[in-house]
């Protein structure tokens, strides 16, 4: 079985004392097994006390985040490639600090819209970048994450097969392709056959209705998504991720556009996304199983 996650900005908005502590404990109230956090600000972070709080509550972690402009390693400008990889180098030694197992995200260039298509160039140092960053992620067996949004996030990687093959590009055997069902609605002519052409490049998993809501509650076909899943065998995390303006982190509910109450009740909406899953994972691999088995 896959291990289960949920956004921390199903919970809070920052991560001070407080909030890092509610977070946890009400993840792992629910049976998760990991939690996954924005580290979008590395320096008021306080990873040790993080690392505690986690052991405490005997639960997981991994981090995600997307680089801004200033920051944009997909960039021909040297300066903006430099700071970005310096921010990526930062992001991963606070990772290493609270123990993170997977590092994930926009990683590879500016979570931002862009007016203009990516140059080969570009694409280029951010090959060489992630190159260095994931052979550091590999000493301390972090894995990197590389997520595939939609366009109005990013212009690299838009689609599982662009990510497939820019991971082959990279060449390291740490660096996945991040797939995220929300992005995936938007961009891929087929999710589950998406899914399954993904196969061992799949690393990571983000579950998320069309509306960033209660799952269930959009219109993203769930049984595409877990049949692929079931098909090629995934065995790794699988994060719920959810928003709503009832929390809210100026800097990441901005770009992520969240301007709509989608819900109030965070307890509610991961307990049930975790029963939600579970139920369709269930479901997808006995039937997946049988099919094997011949019993169609
Ligand atoms: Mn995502």
């Amino acid at each position: 079985m896959n291990k289960l996650g949920v956004h921390a900005l199903v919970w809070v908005g920052g991560w001070s004392h407080d909030e890092c502590t509610k977070a946890i404990e009400q993840t792992a109230a629910l049976g998760y097994d990991l939690i996954e956090i924005a580290a979008l600000e590395p320096k008021s972070f306080d990873a040790a006390f993080t690392r505690k709080v986690l052991e405490r509550n005997k639960l997981g972690i991994t981090m995600s985040l997307g680089l801004d402009d200033a920051c944009d390693i997909s960039s021909t400008d040297p300066e903006r490639v430099k700071r970005g990889e310096q921010k990526l180098r930062d992001a991963l030694a606070l990772g290493r600090d609270v123990g993170v197992t997977h590092m994930c995200g926009i990683l590879y260039s500016g979570f931002q819209k862009y007016s203009v298509p990516p140059t080969e160039k570009g694409m280029a140092h951010s090959v060489e970048v992630l190159q260095r960053l994931c052979a550091e992620a590999a000493k301390s067996n972090i894995t990197i994450g590389l997520e595939v949004v939609n366009r109005y996030e990013s212009n690299v990687l838009n689609t599982a097969a662009q990510a497939v093959e820019f991971c082959q590009r990279i060449g390291a055997s740490n660096c996945k392709v991040h797939l995220d069902t929300y992005h995936m609605n938007i961009e891929e002519a087929d999710i589950e056959a998406a899914i399954r052409q993904t196969g061992d490049y799949l690393g990571y998993f983000h579950i998320g209705e069309s509306n960033r809501g209660y799952l269930g509650a959009g219109s993203i076909d769930f049984d595409k998504i877990f049949r692929g899943l079931a098909q090629i065998g995934y065995t790794g995390p699988i994060t719920f991720e959810s928003f709503s303006s009832a929390v809210v982190n100026q800097q990441l509910s901005g770009i992520l556009a969240i301007w709509r109450n989608l819900w109030d009740d965070g307890f509610d909406l991961a307990r049930h996304a975790k029963a939600f899953i579970e139920a369709n994972l269930r479901s997808a691999h006995e039937a997946h199983a049988r099919s094997q088995k011949g019993f169609g």
